[in-house]
């Protein structure tokens, strides 16, 4: 931990509380986790803005809370619920241990969320930066908090020259975030400080004109922000995949499967897919009437080809041949909650993935 007088003066530190609360005072947008500081709220939001933007948020976190007000009905929810209204925001391991950890506050924590630390990061899925913000926030405790644009300001404030994504970086940005914490009124500070980083701070030009911080800040004064480090690694695309989706049609209804535990979409309902390993459109063929037997046990005979997605997940760039099938013979394996015929009106009501989702649309347009 940095000392009290290590990096920032004990001027400068009540300088940047004094001008970064007044700022915050004018600035601070409405936003609905904002309403209150109930702490199951403040750990939804944490979550749900964790790699997608506030705008996106927004809705998704008015329909989340109107069905599940609180940890007690998230716990009892089925996860093909919590799913479907977590659909589209992706990243759906977070909505998993969300559920999982809900499931855990009812059960060892007599429907309370805990308000330590390191309590809270005992469950699922909570990690230091979402645990600091549900204490700080909801709690108004004594805890930093580090997340994508408190990396970015306080990487500029300091002037740091390492990298901030690696360990040496982490480290010494926590205890900054930790040395300039007041004594008092913590969660509008460290609200104020993420809600800079993303409106004033921001990644490619900062507004420093604007910024409250200016006169504390190393990085402008010293004229350094364009030289320091990024504090984001940007993805690289560095592997091209080609994938197959087989649409098996049944009178009207459409062959679905439910992702497994070790798969992408754990939990979400998909079209049998799979990855193809070669570009011959008849061994293609062959396989998506043999990976739609091996997935789901039914037979099928493909009939063309539909749709082309493009796409990207993680490093690959994707690209994702639908082919339109029927069925010939065969019957399902495994129970409801693995395989299932659907109409479009249920294709609807149940979770799926980005792509998922394109596809079940497309099937509308399609020629009778
Ligand atoms: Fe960011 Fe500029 Fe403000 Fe420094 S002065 S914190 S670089 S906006």
């Amino acid at each position: 931990m940095i000392s009290e007088t290590s990096f920032f003066s004990s001027q400068e530190k009540q300088r940047l509380r004094r001008s970064l609360n007044t700022w915050y005072s004018k600035h601070a947008r409405e936003l609905p986790w904002r309403e209150n500081n109930d702490p199951y709220r403040v750990w939804l939001s944490e979550v749900m803005l964790q790699q997608t933007q506030v705008e996106t948020v927004r809705a998704y976190f008015e329909r989340f809370t109107n069905r599940f007000p609180t940890v007690d009905q998230l716990a009892e929810a089925d996860e093909e619920e919590v799913l479907k209204l977590w659909e589209g925001l992706g990243y759906y391991r977070r909505a998993r241990s969300l559920h999982a950890a809900a499931k855990q506050v009812v059960g060892f924590h007599a429907s309370k969320m805990p308000e330590s630390v390191d309590e809270l990061m005992k469950l699922p899925g909570i990690g230091r930066y979402t645990a600091g913000a549900i204490v700080s926030i909801a709690h108004d405790k004594r805890a930093p908090i580090l997340e994508a644009n408190t990396i970015r300001l306080l990487t500029r404030l300091t002037a740091y020259k390492g990298d901030p994504t690696k360990s040496a970086g982490q480290k010494f940005l926590w205890a900054i975030a930790e040395e300039i914490l007041p004594q008092k009124k913590i969660a509008p500070f460290n609200q104020a400080l993420m809600e800079l980083g993303s409106l004033v701070c921001t990644p490619t030009e900062p507004n420093c004109k604007e910024c409250p911080l200016q006169s504390v800040c190393k990085g402008y004064q010293t004229g350094t922000i364009d030289s320091l480090k990024p504090t984001t690694t940007k993805l690289k695309f560095t592997d091209a995949k080609e994938v197959a989706v087989v649409v098996v049609d049944s009178r009207g209804r459409y062959l679905l499967r439910r992702c497994q535990p070790n798969e992408r979409w754990s939990g979400l309902w998909d079209f049998p897919r799979f990855s193809c390993e070669t570009e011959s459109p008849v061994v293609i063929e062959q396989e998506c009437v043999s990976k739609v037997k091996s997935l789901t046990g039914v037979e099928a005979e493909v009939t063309g080809h539909f749709k082309q997605i493009k796409h990207a997940v993680t490093r690959f760039r994707i690209t994702l041949d639908c082919y339109l099938a029927k069925r010939i013979g065969g019957r399902l394996c495994g129970d409801r909650n693995s395989t299932r015929w659907v109409t479009e009106e249920e294709l609807a009501e149940l979770p799926l993935s980005v792509t998922g989702r394109k596809i079940a649309k497309s099937l509308a347009k399609l020629p009778v």
